[in-house]
């Protein structure tokens, strides 16, 4: 089993470190055909504008697209959470749109642009998870089909449909792989 992580713009480095801290193999994917080489993929943190402009001028896009309908699980965390969702709040800015949810970019205001808080994902454990939000979007609405794990503020913040997991926090920036691992199972589950 090998996870790629999306490596066009953004923290992907810190990803490929916490999937080698999990024990896992793992690639910086760029072009459409690597993705054949991966049975999970993580899009990361970044500017989701940028990253969805690179992505149609790599033409992935539609790869990663056509490997989620075979079955491939994708993990977005932040601008990744953002890329995933079918609807974007006031944007008509490239997107994968593939998670029933509606978010919205930026929306928890200039004082607090970034905060930590420590939040209860109970299927990852007892344990509060340690969250680290950077300029970090609001999920407005969830489908009923999507899974909320953990919220903040009742905000959802961590969630899922069916192979789709997505966190609007930074887990690959604290020690705690524990959502990594969660994603990982995923996988192993889709194999
Ligand atoms: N604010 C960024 C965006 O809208 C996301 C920030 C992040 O990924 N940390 O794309």
């Amino acid at each position: 089993m090998k996870i790629g992580v999306l490596a066009l713009q953004g923290d992907f480095e810190e990803h490929l470190r916490a999937l080698e801290k999990c024990g896992v193999e793992r690639m910086a994917v760029r072009l459409p055909q690597e993705l054949d080489e991966v049975g999970g993929l993580i899009i990361p943190g970044g500017e989701s504008t940028t990253i969805g402009k690179l992505m149609d001028r790599y033409g992935i896009s539609e790869k990663i697209r056509q490997r989620h309908a075979e079955g491939m699980p994708i993990y977005g965390t932040c601008a990744g959470l953002i890329l995933l969702a079918k609807e974007i709040v006031a944007s008509q800015q490239t997107r994968l749109g593939l998670m029933n949810i509606t978010v919205e970019r930026n929306a928890y205001g200039r004082q607090i642009d970034s905060f930590e808080a420590d939040v209860l994902a109970p299927r990852l454990g007892e344990v509060p998870l340690r969250a680290v939000f950077i300029r970090a979007p609001v999920v407005r609405e969830v489908a009923s089909s999507v899974e909320v794990l953990a919220t903040h503020d009742n905000v959802p913040i961590l969630i899922q449909e069916g192979n789709l997991l997505a966190s609007s926090f930074h887990p690959e920036l604290t020690d705690d792989l524990r959502v990594h691992r969660y994603f990982l199972d995923t996988v192993r589950k889709s194999l």
